[in-house]
């Protein structure tokens, strides 16, 4: 199959990433008979440098018209470099949230995976660590309380500021078919996560997903509070498969299932439209302090690869594929140097591209 992938190298150590996975697409696709061909966008502080905005319309078509986007990531070093001298909606960071907007991307996936290679890096209790995880957080990325109607006024010589969560059930939804629907391409288990014993919108929340889990039959739902479930990432992470839930709550508990895994190099993500599309990015930035000496970790980058693979192309076997050579990987002791420990092989960035190569 033929497959064009928009890819925007960004800043920092964005390039240097980015080629180690299309170094690992190309490999795929010579192994499984697939083509794919890259069109390079710009992004960031590069394109600001080149066209005074950090995301042109342009770009953003070119990204719209393939089959999905791999990014590696954007921005410098604030306070240091020229571009954070602009205003906010000029900097490298505001590429991220149009392309986002621009591409209706309304569903963050983001892995937590613990790999038995790199226990010694969770900072989990040993016990907890020893029985290890393999989640996803799906986040619901456009609506709710970062969207909603704010407004800061003095109302009786006291100010107060009111921030608005709202949802309506089309959008929850779609979610939820983008959660079960991926459930079913992994251990068949949703945890929609709300708060619905307070709030109203989580009352609906749950309604819809329970209407929408009556059309999968396969996949086993159970709700639970958002406070009980911050509780029990740390204390039983094993328990998870998908978890499904809002925007706000989304972005808290996606950074701490990130966090119980240790290592940023190796987490991946990706932004979900309708239908196929999305955009797969690592859950790291630009790195700007080690960019260009070859040193970074590819490996969340080429994770997030693995995952366009499967979700935007449906080829789950290629998918497995690259996430069984980043295990083989491990187990042969080679690391780059943010997650080097005694006795193992220190390679660069190419040379971790190269490691997975010759895996698959
Ligand atoms: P960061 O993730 O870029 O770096 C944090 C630390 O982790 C640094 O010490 C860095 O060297 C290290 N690190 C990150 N990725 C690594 C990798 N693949 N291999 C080895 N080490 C790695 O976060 P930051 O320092 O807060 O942000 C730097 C820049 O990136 C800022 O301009 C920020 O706005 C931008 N940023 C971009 C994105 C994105 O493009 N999606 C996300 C977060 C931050």
């Amino acid at each position: 199959m033929k497959f064009n992938v928009a890819v925007i190298s960004g800043d920092g150590i964005g390039p240097e990433i980015v080629s180690e996975a299309k170094k690992v697409l190309d490999k795929i696709g010579s192994k499984f008979g697939h083509e794919f061909t890259y069109t390079e966008v710009l992004m960031g502080g590069v394109s600001i440098d080149a066209h005074g905005v950090p995301l042109t319309d342009e770009a953003l078509e070119t990204a719209r018209k393939s089959d999905a986007v791999l990014l590696g990531a954007v921005g410098g070093r604030v306070g240091v470099d020229s571009w954070y001298k602009l205003p906010p909606n000029l900097r490298p960071e505001a590429g991220l949230l149009a392309i986002r907007k621009g591409l209706g991307l309304f569903a963050n996936l983001r892995p937590a995976y613990l790999y038995d290679e790199l226990k010694d890096a969770c900072p989990l209790k040993e016990s907890i660590a020893e029985a290890g995880f393999d989640m996803m957080v799906v986040r619901e990325l456009t609506g709710g309380l970062y969207f909603g109607e704010r407004k800061t006024e003095e109302i009786d010589g006291v100010m107060t500021a009111v921030d608005t969560l709202t949802y309506n059930e089309e959008e929850i939804r779609r979610i939820a078919i983008k959660a079960f629907d991926i459930a079913r391409k992994r251990g068949s288990k949703v945890t929609s996560v709300d708060k619905a014993n307070v709030l109203d919108s989580s009352r609906l929340w749950q309604k819809v997903v329970n209407e929408v889990a009556s059309g999968y039959e396969d996949v086993t739902l159970e709700h639970m509070l958002v406070d009980n479930c911050a509780m029990q990432l740390v204390k039983n992470p094993a328990q998870f498969d998908v978890i499904l839930t809002e925007n706000m709550f989304g972005d808290i508990l996606s950074d701490e299932a990130s966090m119980i895994t240790g290592s940023i190099g190796m987490l991946p993500s990706a932004s979900l439209a309708a239908g196929k599309f999305g955009l797969y990015e690592p859950s790291h930035g630009a790195a700007p302090d080690i960019a260009g000496q070859n040193i970074a970790n590819p490996l969340a980058t080429i994770l997030s690869a693995a995952m366009m693979l499967r979700y935007s192309f449906d080829l789950d076997k290629e998918a497995d594929a690259v996430e069984e050579a980043v295990r083989c990987v491990l187990k042969d002791g080679i690391r780059t140097v943010d997650i080097m420990s005694e006795g193992m092989t220190q390679v660069s960035c190419t040379g971790m591209g190269d490691a997975i190569c010759e895996r698959l």
